[in-house]
């Protein structure tokens, strides 16, 4: 018998996956299906715990002990509790005892995490960051999400509730951001970012050659050479590689892993980023951390959820 296999689960906005891992990572059996956020958090919570009881199923089946599950939410997640307090996917969450309704209907162990904490964890453990102890990953999607792992476990922070590197302000009076800040990292790294830093610099110089704004279209017409694009993009690789300044000033990682869509762009980014860093950051730390691309794409979160409910019930990640 293949003993301490665990079950991680994404719950994302658009699509709930998960997976039965063994105990080196290795995914036994994976599944996938839609979230339906809008049908209510009950009806939501109730899939989940479908999707969870068919790996447990799966599990017996083949003789496998589940030790725990990990599940991966997005929005502010109090760690220790198992609370989501509030979901930007999920607007009829508020302070919802995730960990308590999943035990109730599952009888086992149920840890929650912040999704982008997760993925920190899950490119340690079996992406980018394999063999490395201490990493900070930032998911560059219509958001920018973040994770720190250090010394091989989560920062979660007194409440649970670090790592929101996207809402690091860069700019006093910039742009608002949902958090209630405004002048966030987010604002100008994501996606949503890219394209209002577009729509901005055409609104100024009048000139674009794309019809409909979206982020893909900002690469493409990047890459063609539009002047105005190549710039957003630089723009954008300015702001991030001043974030990424501080968190190397900060935590001496020694890496960053750049995960999320906009990692397609990466070579319209880096060389502004990288610029930044070394303009800005202590040059021992800039100079050794490594900046690389996420490894595991969609599964880092649900690689990562299944990392976090190992190491909550003692076992080796
Ligand atoms: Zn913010």
């Amino acid at each position: 018998m293949l003993a301490h296999v665990v079950i991680g689960v994404d719950l994302g906005g658009t699509n709930l996956r998960s997976a039965l891992l063994g105990p080196e990572g290795e995914v036994l059996d994976k599944y996938k299906e839609a979230t339906h956020a809008s049908e209510g958090w009950r009806s939501v919570v109730n899939r989940l715990a479908e999707s969870i009881q068919r790996q447990l199923e799966f599990a017996t089946r083949k003789g496998l002990a589940v030790a725990a599950v990990g599940v991966g939410a997005p929005g502010v997640i109090q760690m220790h509790k198992g609370i989501v307090v509030k979901s930007p996917n999920f607007p009829d969450w508020n302070n919802l005892p995730l960990k308590q309704e999943l035990e109730t209907m599952l009888r086992i162990p149920v840890f929650i995490e912040n999704d982008a904490n997760a993925a920190a964890l899950g490119e340690q453990w079996r992406g980018a960051g394999r063999g490395i102890s201490s990493m900070i990953l930032l998911t560059l999607g219509t958001g920018v999400g973040g994770g720190i792992v250090l010394n091989n476990q989560i920062w979660q922070g007194a409440d649970g509730m670090a790592g929101e590197i996207g809402h690091m302000t860069l700019m006093p009076d910039g742009r608002p951001c949902g958090c209630g800040n405004s002048g966030c990292l987010e604002m100008y790294a994501s996606a949503r970012g890219i394209v209002q830093s577009y729509r901005e610099a055409v609104a100024s110089t009048g000139s674009t050659t794309i019809e409909e704004i979206t982020s893909e279209r900002v690469y493409r017409a990047a890459r063609k050479g539009e002047p105005v694009a190549v710039q957003v993009m630089k723009g954008m690789g300015r702001m991030l590689g001043i974030g990424l300044a501080n968190l190397i000033n900060i935590f001496n990682p020694q890496m960053i892993v750049l995960g999320g869509g906009v990692k397609d762009a990466w070579d319209l980014f880096i060389g502004a980023a990288h610029e930044e860093i070394m303009r800005r950051a202590f040059q021992i730390p800039a100079e050794r951390t490594e900046i690389v691309p996420s490894l595991l794409g969609d599964d880092a979160g649900m690689i990562g959820a299944a990392a976090v409910a190992r190491q909550m019930v003692g076992l080796r990640v």
